[in-house]
């Protein structure tokens, strides 16, 4: 693609955004479509008063985003402020542990032996997040052996993690991080649950929040002449021709869909997947005013207490007995994530199950309520997460058995001769970093098509 083109980018979240941003700085002339805001998973709610940006709240592995940076010739405008507490208090079935363990904790002697099992991936994580998966590039076949080297003779996070022989409470909470990849330690490769090692120390957000992020993105593709149409819907693809909201027809030379893999088959009136795979998990988001004097860690973590079963619910559309509960406070803000089966339900604050969810929380953190009684905080659920993005509202897409779902074995980032893709979807699990790494993977595969 030395010659200027025009690309026409479907989706508007932060994968679209940072791509777009990438081949505006090639030169190419080009145009985001967002059926609703640009930003995805990532908008701003008011909700009891106070604003909140919704979707990622942990920002981790900068050295993605720096790559990202470099590739557009830019300073780091994100102001990354370091997470007290990193990844969060577990609360295990088995007892409570910070991540990262730091020293003078009983487990530290266990969490350093766990780090030195990671260690031969450590220098070789963002190579194999940003570089196109060929065997043939040294960087990668470095990346990608130095990533068997650390998993060993395992093919699973549980398998791995069991191996190392760690204490129940530290190998409980390392391998809940497996659910980062939408999908259980069992299930989820080795990388996940070397995830707590890698990235825990280094976990932040933007000093004015995750919205920064979007701002960030939106600023660099705009200052590269792309144009961000929101609220146009693309609602067939033929080709390189975009059907915009049902009645417009553009066309491009090329195409980059930024959505769900079976939302583009559908465009392309293509037949879904058979057999329909998988879904990762989706969840109920609940942002909201703290209570009175309410004074918890940044982040604090529930795990399921038993994490089959939690898998065998949630791959059935049951809502488990046990779930995952992710707790985000920062000052009045308060944000629960409770993990659900990815069903495109509206599961509000007032639904049972959810209320069961928010007591056992307050109960495992020793607290009478977790938000103001006199405020109701606002609820994204499955069905709010599958109206844009992946069937039922999965968070991170479609489960990929384990040989696929690390960066060894990504899904096809090119789909035909002028249509190409990004975004969870695709390169899915560890969210911004993946998605980051996965638009940069794109851009060079597609500066690389011209020679
Ligand atoms: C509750 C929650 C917590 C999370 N926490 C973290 C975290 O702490 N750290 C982290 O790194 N990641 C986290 N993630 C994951 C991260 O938010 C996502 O990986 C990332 O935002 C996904 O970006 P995306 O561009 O791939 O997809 P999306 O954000 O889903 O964007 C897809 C876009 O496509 C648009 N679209 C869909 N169909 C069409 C169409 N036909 N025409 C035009 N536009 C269309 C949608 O409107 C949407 O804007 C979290 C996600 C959630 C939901």
């Amino acid at each position: 693609m030395r010659e200027p083109r025009s690309v026409g980018v479907v989706g508007g979240g932060l994968a679209g955004l940072a791509l777009a941003a990438l081949l505006g700085q090639r030169g190419h002339v080009v145009t985001v479509y967002d059926r609703d805001r640009a930003g995805g998973k990532l908008r701003r709610e008011t909700s009891a008063g106070l604003g909140f940006d919704t979707g990622p709240s942990l920002f981790t592995l900068p050295a993605v985003w720096h790559a990202v940076l470099a590739r557009l010739g830019e300073a780091d405008p994100l102001e990354l402020v370091p997470l007290a507490g990193g990844l969060g208090m577990h609360y295990t079935p088995f007892g409570t542990v910070p991540l990262p363990v730091l020293p003078g904790h009983a487990f530290y002697v266990d969490w350093q032996r766990y780090v030195r099992a990671t260690a031969p991936l450590a220098p070789h994580l963002t190579t194999l997040l940003t570089t196109p998966p060929h065997l043939g590039d040294p960087a990668f076949l470095r990346a990608s052996r130095a990533l068997l080297a650390a998993s060993g003779a395992h093919r699973s996070a549980a398998g791995w993690v069991r191996a190392l022989e760690l204490p129940d409470t530290l190998a409980h909470a390392i391998a809940t991080h497996a659910l980062n990849a939408g999908i259980t330690p069992d299930a989820a490769p080795p990388l996940y649950a070397m995830l707590p090692a890698l990235a825990g120390p280094d976990v932040s957000r933007p000093r004015h929040g995750m919205g920064r992020v979007l701002d960030v993105l939106t600023t660099f593709a705009q200052a590269r002449g792309v144009t961000i149409r929101e609220g146009v819907e693309v609602t067939r693809i033929s080709g390189t021709t975009l059907h915009l909201n049902g009645t417009d027809v553009v066309s491009h030379d090329l195409v980059v869909s930024a959505v769900d893999p079976g939302r583009l088959a559908a465009l392309r009136g293509r037949p879904a997947s058979s057999p329909v795979p998988r879904r990762t998990v989706s969840g109920v988001a609940l942002y909201g005013r703290a209570a009175d004097g309410l004074d918890l860690p940044a982040t604090s973590v529930l795990p399921p207490d038993d994490f089959r079963a939690f898998g065998t619910a949630v791959h059935a559309g049951a809502l488990p007995a046990s779930t995952l509960i992710l707790v985000h406070q920062d000052g009045e803000r308060l944000a629960v994530l409770v993990t659900a089966p990815a069903t495109g339900r509206v599961l509000d604050a007032a639904h049972p199950w959810v209320q069961g969810q928010m007591e056992h929380t307050a109960r495992v953190l020793g607290l009478p309520r977790l938000f103001n009684p006199a405020t109701t905080p606002l609820a994204l659920t499955p069905a709010h997460y599958a109206a844009g993005g992946h069937a039922g509202g999965a968070i991170y897409g479609a489960a990929l058995p384990w040989w696929r779902g690390g960066p060894l074995h990504p899904q096809p980032y090119r789909v035909g001769r002028e249509l190409w893709q990004v975004g969870t979807g695709v390169h899915p699990g560890g969210g911004i970093p993946a998605i980051l790494g996965g638009a940069l993977i794109v851009d060079t595969l597609m500066a690389q098509d011209s020679h």
